[in-house]
């Protein structure tokens, strides 16, 4: 039988392996990943680490919960086009 996982997140001097950054990563970065919401793989990422599934099921709106693990992520490409033209806009107004 595994011993018991906390229920809330290590303190953001623990960091783990980022598999998107390839770099060390606190929790407090990945639950605001995603535009203030947590990284789409923040379940998968820290499962081992705290029950992480139902800490944010405590934290989030069903609404949030969907945007951050439902909602299919935008291929890296389309993401910086859509950068590219945001900036191009800004530009624009000044
Ligand atoms: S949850 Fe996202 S940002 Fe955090 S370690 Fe995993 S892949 Fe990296």
């Amino acid at each position: 039988m595994s011993a018991e996982l906390p229920g809330v997140p290590p303190s953001d001097d623990y960091p783990i392996r980022c598999r998107k950054l390839g770099q060390l990563i606190h929790y407090g970065y990945c639950c605001r990943e995603n535009q203030g919401l947590p990284c789409a793989r923040t379940l998968d990422c820290w499962y081992p680490f705290f029950n992480v599934a139902e800490y944010l099921r405590g934290v989030l709106s069903s609404e949030e919960w969907a945007v951050a693990f439902t909602t299919p992520a935008q291929p890296k490409l389309l993401s910086l086009v859509e950068m590219i033209e945001r900036a191009q806009k800004n530009v624009n107004k000044t």
